[in-house]
């Protein structure tokens, strides 16, 4: 029988004006595992990522999600299907406080308006304000929370966004490069949160390049080299592989 993957990409291919950004792309994720997709710069794996959560449509093949299929969904729609996401690029809200925007994604989620309402107005309901302070807590980020995001840290905008991701309370996390540009500590602080969210059962696709990352969190990986996935298996497999070190090398 065939199993029940929480996200299913089926021969995707993407062209961007001649260049083959993504081949025949194919990749399974099961419930509850951390599958981190690996590859040199410019190897496809934000436009795959993109391709999941509707911002690029494939040009051909199909991405499932829970058995339904993405394509032609917009962001937003599959936002509330159950998909959270952290991008290369922090993206939060500059102006407006920890507490705020930890708010405004709860809000999100459950109202889909994210871009319509008067955010300010909207972030005053007691039961999400507190859900949103808990959340801080958990990331440690509590301290900080009344003030502005602008003054914060790398690893702290990340750290937020992850909040602002795991109040959603998604079905599949996605991550591209969380721990991007953080230093040492910030990144071993990300590590640990993303550790415990596995502990909960949460299925994450990550997109890293810190390989410390990928082999202290990954239960899967898939290789990416040029826009194709050149080698799949577990953290063990994928360390002895000549391909990879070929293409990490090479690349
Ligand atoms: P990675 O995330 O692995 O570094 P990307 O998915 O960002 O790689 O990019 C893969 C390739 O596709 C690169 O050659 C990049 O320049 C190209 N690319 C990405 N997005 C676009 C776009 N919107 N238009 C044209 N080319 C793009
Ligand atoms: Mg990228």
């Amino acid at each position: 029988m065939a199993q029940n993957f929480v996200l299913n990409v089926s021969d995707v291919n993407k062209n961007f004006g001649g260049l083959q950004a993504l081949t025949n792309i194919n990749l399974q994720v099961e419930e509850g595992k951390t599958h981190a997709v690996i590859g040199p710069n410019g190897a496809g794996k934000s436009t795959l990522l993109n391709t999941v959560i509707g911002r690029l449509v494939p040009d051909t093949g199909s991405v499932l999600f829970d058995g339904v299929t993405l394509t032609g969904k917009s962001p937003h729609q599959i936002n509330q299907m159950g998909v959270a996401r952290v991008f290369q690029t922090p993206e939060i809200f500059l102006d407006l406080t920890l507490l705020q925007n930890v708010e405004i994604a709860a809000l999100a989620k459950r109202d889909g308006a994210f871009s319509f309402k008067p955010f300010r107005a909207m972030v005053s309901e007691t039961a999400i304000r507190e859900e949103a302070a808990q959340m801080l807590q958990d990331m440690g980020l509590h301290h900080l929370r009344d003030q502005m995001t602008g003054n914060l840290s790398r690893g702290d905008k990340r750290r937020l966004e992850i909040a602002m991701c795991l109040i959603q309370h998604p079905r599949l996390l996605l991550l591209d490069e969380p721990t991007a540009g953080m230093a040492r500590h910030d990144t071993n602080r990300t590590i640990d949160l993303l550790k415990r969210i596995k502990e909960q059962g949460m299925t994450k696709v990550i997109i890293e390049h810190d390989m410390h990352v990928v082999f202290s969190l990954a239960d899967w990986i898939s290789v990416l080299a040029q826009g194709a996935i050149i080698a799949e298996g577990t953290p063990e497999e994928i360390k002895g592989n000549p391909k990879v070190q070929e293409a990490y090398l090479g690349g």
